[in-house]
């Protein structure tokens, strides 16, 4: 156990500082490995110190128990008078330099636990206009507006759910009022390019689905028309020779009622 002496500064918890950093001790906030406990004690038995009580029985090596008190391990009174001079001592830290973890640190132990009496100055009254209280103070002001943030992250995400919610409802009744159409029905009143191609054949003539299928730039036009409406009997004479090759070209080795338009289409054809 290290007796440290008082810093140059004369405030003890500079003192402690120092040590800590020299030593090397861990000052990382919430370290779930060590606790920061070397740390934290000093700074117990420097305020306890700093008040006048007796330190000695937590010196090592004379069979004591209690090696390093953290403010927990004090009587509640006890600790509330720790915890003020920690808060006093804290008033005269400068902002910055390599002090200020451990510094931040406190403040946020004092923060927690720091609970004076009424009529007692609270934390910060006691750091009102210094360096540590603005720290203090944009601390806070960074937890609340963390707060606020993930209130109105969960917010935003629960008015989302509930709209989804109510649109996929709205679909449904949508869905339940309209049944789904017959697709002639889409044939009659879809805007997609087939359902106007197919319009554009239901009703013509065979000679005019001929001249269709040549004005289809779609190579696969074929294969969207019905079957039942390739053209069997229709006037040769009025289909030019260039759709009649075109034609037979599309049909290729196509079977059935393709094979047999190819027939009729080729008939007089120069080879
Ligand atoms: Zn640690």
């Amino acid at each position: 156990m290290v007796d440290i002496d008082t810093h140059p500064s004369g405030n003890w918890l500079t003192s402690v500082v120092s040590c800590a950093i020299l030593l090397k001790w861990c000052m990382r906030t919430g370290c779930t490995t060590c606790g920061s406990l070397e740390y934290r004690s000093a700074v117990v038995r420097g305020a306890l110190k700093a008040i006048g009580e007796d330190t000695t029985q937590y010196l090592e090596g004379r069979g004591r128990k209690l090696l390093r008190p953290t403010y927990r391990d004090l009587p509640l009174e006890l600790r509330t008078r720790v915890m003020k001079e920690t808060a006093i001592a804290l008033r005269d830290i400068e902002q910055g330099g390599i002090f200020w973890d451990g510094i931040s640190f406190l403040l946020v132990e004092l923060d927690n636990h720091y609970t004076p009496s009424l009529d007692e100055q609270s934390l910060d009254d006691i750091l009102k206009g210094t360096a540590v209280g603005e720290t203090l103070a944009s601390m806070r002001n960074y937890e609340a507006q963390l707060v606020s943030k993930n209130k109105q992250r969960r917010e935003t995400e629960l008015q989302n759910k509930l709209l989804k919610k109510e649109k996929r409802k709205a679909n449904l009744l949508i869905h339940r009022a309209a049944p789904k159409k017959t697709s002639e029905q889409r044939i009659k009143e879809g805007g997609e390019v087939i359902h106007v191609f197919l319009r554009s054949v239901t009703n013509a003539s065979p000679e005019d689905i001929l001249v269709t299928i040549k004005n289809s730039k779609d190579p696969h036009v074929l294969d969207k028309l019905p079957k039942n409406l390739i053209p069997t009997n229709f006037n040769q004479g009025v289909i030019s020779v260039d759709t009649r090759k075109y034609i037979v070209k599309l049909i290729d080795k196509r079977r059935g009622r393709w094979a047999n338009l190819r027939r009729q289409l080729s008939q007089g054809l120069p080879k």
